[in-house]
C-alpha cells in the first residue's frame, strides 16, 4: 500500500462562467520513503496538486487517501488535524513568525498539536541539531542568513515527524550555492529514509530525485520531456563509456 494514493483526481474552478481544470483525472501513488519532485511550468497545476496532496484543499472528484485513511471527504477542520500529525511545509519564502525565536518557530506544530513545554523545547532541539542550527536557537529570523532561515522552516517541518514533507520552491528565493547546499540537506534527510516531494518548475532541481513526475494542463504527462527534467544534464552511462574509450 502507498503512502499516498489519488485515483481519478480532478480539481475544477469555475471562474466567471469558465470551467478551469487545474487537475484533469489525475492519478498517482506516492510510496513511503521516496524522494520525489512535481515539476511543470507555470499554470500547470503544481500547487493545486500539493495543496490536495498536502491536506490543504480537497479534490472535486475522485478519492485520496493518505497513510491507510481515505481523506477526499474530510472537512476543513479533520484536514487541519491529518496535516497537523502526518504532514510537513515548507516554501519558497520559509514564512517563519518574526517576533519569535528560532525555537519557538520550530516549536509552533507541537503548539497545536498539544504538547506539553518541555518536550516542545526537546524536539524543537533535535531537529534543530538535525539541520545544524543548534547554535542559533535564540536568534530572530531576521538575525539569520537566507539559507539558515530555511533550514529553521525544514526544522519546524520535520518536528511533529510528519509522514511526509512538501517543499514549494524550497530554493527560489536563495542564490544558487546556498540553494545547494539545501538540496543536500534534503538528499540527506531522503537517505535517513524520510518521505519528501520537492515542486518547483526548475530542471535542475528534479534533476536531484531519483523519481520526477512532470504535470502538463493538469495531467500527469506520460512522455517525460528530457530538458524539463533535467535529464539532459545528467552523464549517461553510454556517453561517459564513449568518453573513456577516446
Ligand atoms: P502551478 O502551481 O503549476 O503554477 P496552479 O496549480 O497554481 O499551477 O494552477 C493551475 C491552474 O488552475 C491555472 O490555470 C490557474 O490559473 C488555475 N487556478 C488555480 N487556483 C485557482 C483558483 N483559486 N480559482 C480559479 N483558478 C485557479
Ligand atoms: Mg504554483
Amino acid at each position: 500500500m502507498a503512502l499516498v494514493e489519488l485515483r481519478n483526481v480532478s480539481k475544477i474552478y469555475h471562474l466567471g462562467g469558465e470551467e478551469i481544470r487545474a487537475l484533469d483525472n489525475l492519478n498517482l501513488d506516492i510510496e513511503a520513503g521516496e524522494f520525489i519532485s512535481i515539476i511543470g511550468p507555470s499554470g500547470s497545476g503544481k500547487s493545486t496538486l500539493m495543496h490536495i496532496l498536502g491536506c490543504l484543499d480537497s479534490p472535486t472528484h475522485g478519492t485520496i487517501k493518505l497513510d491507510g485513511t481515505m481523506i477526499h471527504h474530510a472537512t476543513v477542520s479533520e484536514l487541519a488535524a491529518i496535516r497537523n500529525r502526518k504532514i510537513g511545509f515548507v516554501f519558497q519564502f520559509f514564512n517563519l513568525l518574526p517576533k519569535l525565536t528560532v525555537t519557538e518557530n520550530v516549536e509552533l506544530p507541537l503548539i497545536y498539536s498539544g504538547a506539553k513545554r518541555s518536550e516542545r523545547r526537546e524536539r524543537a532541539m533535535a531537529v534543530l541539531k538535525l539541520v545544524e542550527l543548534e547554535n542559533r536557537a535564540k536568534h530572530r529570523p531576521s538575525q539569520l542568513s537566507g539559507g539558515q532561515q530555511q533550514r529553521v522552516a525544514i526544522a519546524r517541518a520535520l518536528v511533529n515527524s510528519p509522514k511526509i514533507v512538501f517543499a514549494d520552491e524550497p530554493t527560489g528565493n536563495l542564490d544558487s550555492h546556498t540553494g545547494e547546499a539545501i538540496l543536500d540537506l534534503f538528499r540527506r534527510l531522503s537517505q535517513e529514509g524520510r518521505t519528501i516531494a520537492l515542486v518547483t518548475h526548475d530542471p535542475e532541481i528534479a534533476a536531484v530525485t531519483p523519481r520526477r513526475i512532470e504535470i502538463r494542463d493538469g495531467k500527469i504527462a506520460l512522455k517525460v520531456d528530457p530538458r524539463l527534467a533535467g535529464l539532459d544534464r545528467l552523464p549517461t552511462p553510454a556517453v561517459e563509456a564513449a568518453g573513456a574509450a577516446a
